[in-house]
């Protein structure tokens, strides 16, 4: 099946590992030549590699920092410069830290507001003027299930990730008729390398096996399991493609039932 990837350039955005990686993997293995970015160097290649070998597609790293507005400007420009077009944007970043209320100050929600929030306008921002340039383009933001309920103790994620959905339909309306579709995928917990270190953590806090660590984070998932950082990829594949040719504003939870909302 031609999914309209084939040499279409996508950024993806924090993918030296964990869900960003599985994006740029899927999308090399749809036929799209993937610029990616992370701050750790040695681990982004390392990652960029990987894909090259598993799906011979073109891939570009740079070492970025997505809270830093001139690492951003510095990574679309080089990409139109190496690959004359952009036709997709992954966004995505770390997960904002879980803090508690009244022990977070000014400084820490600036920083969560950069990370979360300000990335995403940064990138899309960037990417709009070369989009319109080429007659369109597909806009995928990585969000989480805290936009429908919030998750405890992770304050930042409850607050600032809504912004981001808001953000998603005000941009669908204006941008519709130039072609330009922005969607969100909403992941559950997703078994990334930051989540096996959770449950690590858990397994010695609680002296616990692995399995039973496991059982505490997903008992309230009614699949009873994390996602694979693959099936949060399967997600943007769709929303990348010309599957979801005439869709835009819209966000796909991939949760495993977790939220239980009627959205
Ligand atoms: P992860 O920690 O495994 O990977 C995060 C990636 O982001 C890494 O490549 C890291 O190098 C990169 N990164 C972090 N901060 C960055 C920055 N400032 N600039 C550039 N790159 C940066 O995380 P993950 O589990 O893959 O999660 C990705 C996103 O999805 C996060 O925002 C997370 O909160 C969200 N999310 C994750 C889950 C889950 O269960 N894994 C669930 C819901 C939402």
């Amino acid at each position: 099946m031609d999914l309209g990837l084939t040499n279409q350039v996508a950024l993806v955005a924090a993918a030296s590992q964990g869900i960003g990686y599985a994006c740029a993997l899927k999308l090399a293995e749809a036929g799209a030549i993937i610029s990616m970015c992370a701050r750790n160097p040695e681990r982004l290649e390392t990652a960029a590699s990987t894909i090259r070998e598993r799906t011979g597609a073109t891939v570009w790293s740079l070492p970025v920092d997505v809270t830093q507005p001139d690492q951003i400007e510095a990574w679309i420009q080089q990409t139109v410069d190496r690959f004359n077009q952009i036709n997709i944007l992954v966004t995505n970043a770390g997960g904002p830290p879980a803090t508690p209320f009244m022990a977070t100050g000014d400084g820490q929600w600036q920083k969560g507001v950069d990370l979360t929030l300000m990335s995403v306008i940064r990138l899309i921002r960037g990417v709009i003027p070369h989009f319109q340039r080429v007659g369109g383009g597909q806009i995928v933001n990585i969000t989480s299930v805290s936009v429908y309920q919030p998750i405890p103790r992770l304050l930042m994620s409850n607050v600032i990730r809504p912004a981001v959905h808001g953000l998603t339909k005000s941009l669908a309306d204006e941008y519709a008729a130039e072609n330009i579709r922005i969607n969100n995928v909403c992941p559950g917990y997703t078994l990334t390398e930051r989540v096996q270190e959770l449950v690590a953590d858990k397994c010695k806090s609680e002296g616990v096996s692995e399995a039973e660590a496991l059982a505490m984070f997903t008992s309230a998932i009614p699949m009873r399991r994390m996602a694979q950082p693959a099936e949060i990829a399967n997600a943007v594949l769709f929303y990348a493609s010309t599957l979801s040719s005439y869709v835009t504003g819209t966000s796909l939870l991939v949760d495993g039932g977790f939220v239980k909302a009627n959205l």
